[in-house]
């Protein structure tokens, strides 16, 4: 038996429609799984799934709205039959100095960053068990690891994703759910594209600093979702693993 196989298996990736979801979601569906992708955008959704299989299906939300998050985590073991994995890929950034922040931009990184992966990881956890065991992946950041000074609330919510996958990976290890946290390096997405603009001479120093000599691409986060989310992991649970090309490793 194929240790990465995943037919059978049911996943719901938020943020699945653009960017890093995709790469992962396009990953699970190559190894058989049938996934769920969520965005708020309608439009990018249908574009998404269209490079998806056709057992593939798409929701619209907002994983920071905890009626509506639960509420998607339900339709997707409703209309899949049954949740295996759970993807917590879905984030923003507001970039400025952290005493230009409003209050609200603090919180609406956080919740959707942080509370919404927590609340869809909990609503999750009753149809993983009913699976008979189940995985969860949450994204983090270099931002889990480093600091930089336009980043306050998108740091404390992508270090709070290290730790809140501890905290799962601890609780639910006897319930056959393995918990990990991905940290990506930087990867070519729209959110990065606004960064680039936003962030004079970001492109450059990525460059110089990445020891692969490149940006990812979203198709680089693929092998990492079918790992954990597959039999191949199933004694891997905690973790915060780097997929940045060196980038955290170079002195
Ligand atoms: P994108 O902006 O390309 O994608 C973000 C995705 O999240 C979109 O699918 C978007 O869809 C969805 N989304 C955003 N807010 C919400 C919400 N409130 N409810 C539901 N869906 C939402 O970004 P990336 O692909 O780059 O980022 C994906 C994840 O990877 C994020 O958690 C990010 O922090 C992380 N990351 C990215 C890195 C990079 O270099 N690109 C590096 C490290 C981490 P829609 O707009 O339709 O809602």
């Amino acid at each position: 038996m194929d240790l990465f196989d995943l037919s059978g298996k049911a996943a719901l990736v938020t943020g699945g429609n653009g960017g890093i979801g995709l790469g992962m979601a396009r990953g699970l569906a190559a190894a058989g799984a049938r996934v769920a992708i969520v965005g708020r955008d309608a439009r990018k959704n249908a574009s998404a799934l269209g490079s998806l299989p056709k057992d593939c299906i798409s929701l619209q939300g907002d994983v920071a709205d905890e009626k509506q998050c639960r509420g998607l985590v339900d339709e997707a073991a409703a209309r899949l039959g049954r949740l295996d994995i759970l993807v917590n890929n879905a984030g923003i950034n507001i970039r400025k100095a952290p005493q230009e922040y409003a209050l609200e931009e603090w919180k609406r990184v956080l919740d959707v960053n942080l509370t919404g992966a927590f609340v869809a990881a909990q609503a999750a956890y009753p149809h993983l068990k009913r699976a008979g065991g189940g995985k969860i992946v949450n994204i983090g950041s270099m931002m889990s690891i480093f600091g930089a000074s336009f980043v306050a609330p998108y740091g404390a919510s992508k270090g709070g994703i290290v730790q809140l996958t501890r905290a799962l990976a601890t609780a639910w290890a006897r319930d056959r759910v393995q918990v990990n946290a991905v940290l990506p390096g930087w990867i070519d997405t729209d959110l990065t594209r606004n960064a680039r603009e936003q962030v004079q001479g970001l492109h450059e120093r990525v460059l110089a600093r990445t020891p692969a000599g490149r940006w990812g691409e979203p198709a680089d986060l693929a092998g990492i979702a079918v790992f954990l989310c597959s039999r191949a992991s199933d004694f891997v649970t905690g973790t915060a693993i780097p997929v940045d090309g060196g980038y955290s490793v170079q002195g």
